[in-house]
């Protein structure tokens, strides 16, 4: 049976059938289905990921209907979790799901990162990234953590699994790159534009990942700004005094 009806050809075309047997078999978790976490649960799908776990505690508010492509005006008051793994089933009825209506806390964050092998961090709160740096690092799991602004985001892998030498999140803040946490705690409203090219950025480094082709964004950080049109790659520097990564 095609587990794969979305984006096959594409897939094993430009990457391969390699990288779609990868896209496959490992698990996504997706922390946080706002913004950002609409956009990439639907690449992934449409790349062909097949095993994709879902957490977010956040019910579906009007507000939300302006950027957060999973959900419609009839899903506002719904759990956000339950509405994404339907709309994601509609594109993709083959996919494995896995959903928590919770919010990641240092308390479950070990449980639900142990079902995976890639995180990806769509969280829009410096706390629940600063755990998930934390419980990737000491479980060794690949993280992809980004974060939007109004007009601007930033998107940094950490490969924990395999690099030990690599700066981790923690390293970051606070720092030169104070800009970064100011954009991660962002509560102003983000325009539907730069959450999707932002969250794109993210889901290359799976595609990245998987294919072996390109560089990740390994011991640098995006930093995207949709209204000047400027990427700029900023390198990051190991924090000699990091309670995480240098203990
Ligand atoms: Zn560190």
């Amino acid at each position: 049976m095609d587990l794969t009806p979305i984006g096959k050809n594409a897939i094993v075309q430009i990457l391969g059938e390699e990288s779609q047997k990868l896209l496959q078999e490992l698990r996504f978790l997706i922390v946080g289905l706002g913004g950002l976490g609409s956009f990439v649960a639907s690449e992934l799908v449409y790349l062909g990921a097949k095993n994709i776990i879902l957490v977010d505690n956040d019910r579906v508010s009007r507000s939300n209907l302006d950027r957060q492509i999973l959900y419609g005006w009839h899903d506002v008051g719904k759990s956000k979790v339950l509405v994404a793994a339907r709309r994601l089933k509609q594109i993709n009825p083959f996919l494995k799901l896995e959903t928590f209506d919770t919010r990641l806390t240092k308390i479950n964050a070990n449980y639900l990162i142990d079902k995976a092998d890639v995180v990806i961090d769509c969280t829009d709160n410096f706390d629940t990234k600063r755990i998930l740096n934390r419980v990737c690092y000491n479980k060794k799991r690949m993280l992809i953590s980004a974060a939007v602004g109004k007009w601007e985001g930033w998107v940094a892998s950490f490969p924990f699994y395999k690099e030990k030498e690599i700066p981790c999140l923690e390293c970051l803040f606070p720092g030169d790159l104070e800009t970064l946490k100011e954009i991660s705690e962002n509560n102003e409203p983000t325009l539907v534009t730069t959450v999707a090219s932002v969250a794109t950025f993210q889901v290359n480094e799976v595609i990245k990942l998987v294919s072996g082709e390109g560089e990740n964004l390994v011991g640098k950080t995006l930093i995207i700004d949709t209204k000047t049109n400027q990427c700029v790659i900023a390198k990051l520097k190991k924090n000699p005094q990091c309670s995480v990564c240098s203990v």
